[in-house]
């Protein structure tokens, strides 16, 4: 099973992908979490991605691209996936088509996770408070729903066009949002 867990920041996308990494046995794959490991451990990659993690932008395309490229390369990646996280933006879901391409492996869906705006800034609120991201200060959530909503959300008529496109809501228990999903992956 390949797939996409797409939807702004704040909607449970890491929750879901990573319930789903245990149900298919497949590995959950996160940019942010990537970035944030490398941050953390002041890594040459983790020094280049710095600004723009505490500014909320995203990180140029060519560096994120070259992380999943070679993440999706692993053995442990052979039999399936979770993106979480990517693509975010035109060029990065060109770049990923490529990368399919090349390892004759196709995208099974794409799953889409929806919620009000109004439950995505509570939500970010509350993670701030219990986890301390440095990229949660309201300026910075702010920033990033705005390039969701600029740079991500129009990749899902992409998605849509293409029959690959399931939209589950967001909100509700995080066990019967994802029984919802696994059902409508079959
Ligand atoms: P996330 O945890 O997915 O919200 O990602 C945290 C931050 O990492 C984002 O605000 C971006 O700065 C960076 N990031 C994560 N994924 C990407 C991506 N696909 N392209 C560019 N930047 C990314």
């Amino acid at each position: 099973m390949r797939l996409l867990i797409m939807g702004p920041q704040g909607v449970g996308k890491g929750t879901q992908a990573s319930l789903l990494s245990k149900h298919f046995n497949i590995p959950a794959i996160s940019t942010g979490d990537i970035f944030r490991f490398n941050l953390k451990n002041q890594t040459e990659l983790g020094k280049k991605v710095q600004a723009y993690l505490d500014r909320g932008e995203l990180v140029p395309d060519e560096l994120t691209n070259s992380i999943v490229k070679d993440r999706l390369a692993q053995d442990d990646a052979k039999n399936g996936w979770i993106l979480d996280g990517y693509p975010r933006n035109a060029s990065q879901v060109q770049a990923l088509d490529a990368m399919l391409e090349e390892l004759e492996t196709p995208l099974d869906h794409v799953v889409a996770l929806e919620a009000a705006r109004s439950v995505l800034l509570e939500r970010m609120k509350k993670r701030a408070a219990e986890e301390g991201r440095s990229d949660d200060t309201p300026e910075v959530i702010e920033k990033r729903l705005q390039t969701y909503e600029k740079e991500t959300a129009p990749l899902l008529d992409i998605y849509e066009s293409r029959g690959q496109l399931v939209s589950v809501n967001g909100v509700g228990e995080i066990n019967d949002i994802n029984q919802q999903i696994i059902e409508s992956l079959s």
